[in-house]
């Protein structure tokens, strides 16, 4: 049977909202998004025509403070996935502690099979779409993924555009030379290296004897897989879209980096074998990263899983059965509202930075972030040894809590 990406947020909710004895009222509020908008939107194609494409915004939470979160291009992506994607953002930001609700959004379209002029009027007009819902103090969108810097520098000048004058904090994620912030195309990767350190300290494996494979090598994966080389580990395969690699004595990232930069892929990087997109998740190695897609660890994988440690980079990878069954089997799981808080920690930084109009340094960016990922890791670490549950089950008490008494002391307008 498959399971959606919105079942499976609801049922990790439904599990926290049951563990902790959640209110039936309230559990009715958080378990659906507050609004959800669907656009249908004409795009001028480069050879004359017309197409219409599907895009969508979802605003999960908005009780802690403005939307956020990030959005997909993606040719698969549909608003259930979105609903999902929204709930875990408002999940995300609570755990963290940063003042802001959950969201996310997304068109339907292969990025790859759009020119840069396709993909800005797309984009353009997809913002004009979703500006209803958009703006720096309701809802700030940010890349995720099929987007990028660029793509955030088109849509906040649509949105500026339309006002008369620059609204840098309506997005984050943008050029730095637009109001972007130092460190935040690297800190998804950054906020899950720091967290798999710190795992594997707690499971005794230094870092030089770990070995690791990262599933996608986009934003989040190529940075992990970069820093994770830099603090001493082997990063033995690595796959994206196209295929996977694998090189039992260390793929040389900086050099991987350059192969994808003039070939679109990590397929056919010298000294590399190539193996079974599957490989990455279950072969040989102590820490697996998922940095692509939701629902990658079935329970079938989740059986074959040979790691000591599973980072969460990617949204919704592991299945609620699948989790069940690390859990039997020992595989610690650093879960995703953890592991990959990293990007919206330093998106919360550049709207900071974008409202005050006053920039940071990239070490003091740095040196936030890091401490922010440690103290939340040792947090949910305390909850999930303290109540023997799972880091997963400790981070959503956590995190569900503080959005449930925001929304109960608020009340019910009207
Ligand atoms: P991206 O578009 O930069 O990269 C995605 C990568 O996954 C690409 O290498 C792509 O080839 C690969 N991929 C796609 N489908 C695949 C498949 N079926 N099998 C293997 N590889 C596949 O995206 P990203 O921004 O790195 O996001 C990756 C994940 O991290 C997503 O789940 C996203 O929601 C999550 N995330 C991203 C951020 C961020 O700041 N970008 C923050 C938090 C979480």
């Amino acid at each position: 049977m498959v399971i959606s990406a919105f079942d499976v947020a609801q049922r990790q909710f439904d599990e926290a909202a049951e563990a902790m004895n959640l209110d039936p009222a309230m559990r009715e509020v958080l378990r659906v998004p507050q609004r959800e908008l669907i656009a249908n939107f004409p795009v001028r194609m480069d050879n004359g025509t017309v197409r219409v494409f599907t895009g969508f915004r979802v605003q999960h939470n908005i009780t802690r403070g403005p939307a956020k979160g990030g959005l997909r291009y993606h040719r698969a992506i549909n608003l259930d996935e979105v609903k999902a994607l929204a709930m875990w953002m408002s999940w995300k930001t609570a755990l963290m502690g940063i003042p802001f609700g959950g969201a996310k959004g997304g068109v339907i379209c292969d990025p790859r099979h759009l020119s840069q002029n396709e993909l800005e009027r797309l984009t353009r007009r997809f913002a004009t779409e979703i500006s209803l819902l958009v703006g720096p103090h309701s809802d700030i969108p940010a890349p995720d993924v099929g987007t990028n810097a660029q793509t955030m520098a088109w849509f906040m000048d649509t949105l500026s555009m339309h006002q008369g004058f620059s609204i840098p904090a309506v997005i984050t994620g943008k050029p730095v030379s637009v109001g972007g912030s130092e460190g935040r195309a690297e800190a998804t990767g950054r906020g899950v290296a720091t967290v798999t350190m710190r795992a594997l300290d707690q499971l005794g494996i230094a870092p030089s004897e770990a070995t690791v494979t990262v599933q996608g090598f986009g934003n989040v994966g190529s940075v992990s897989a970069m820093l994770l080389q830099r603090a001493g580990c082997k990063v033995v395969g690595v796959c994206d879209v196209e295929g996977a690699i694998w090189n039992p004595d260390g793929l040389h990232i900086p050099s991987l980096l350059d192969h994808v930069r003039t070939s679109g892929s990590v397929v056919g990087f010298p000294g590399s074998s190539a193996v079974g997109a599957h490989e990455v998740l279950i072969g040989e190695c102590t820490v697996v990263v998922p940095a692509a897609l939701d629902g990658q660890i079935t329970p079938e994988v989740a059986q074959r899983m040979q790691c000591k440690l599973i980072v969460e980079g990617a949204n919704g990878p592991t299945t609620p059965d699948a989790d069940t069954i690390l859990k039997e089997r020992g595989i610690l799981l650093v879960p995703d509202i953890l592991a990959n808080a990293g990007g919206v920690v330093v998106s919360y930084f550049e709207w900071v930075q974008n409202l005050q109009a006053f920039f940071w340094e990239e070490v003091d960016i740095n040196r936030r972030l890091e401490d922010l990922m440690r103290r939340a890791y040792d947090t949910v670490h305390d909850v999930a040894v303290n109540n023997q549950v799972t880091l997963r089950q400790a981070a959503y008490s956590l995190a569900v809590d503080k959005v449930a008494q925001a929304t109960q002391v608020r009340g019910i307008y009207p």
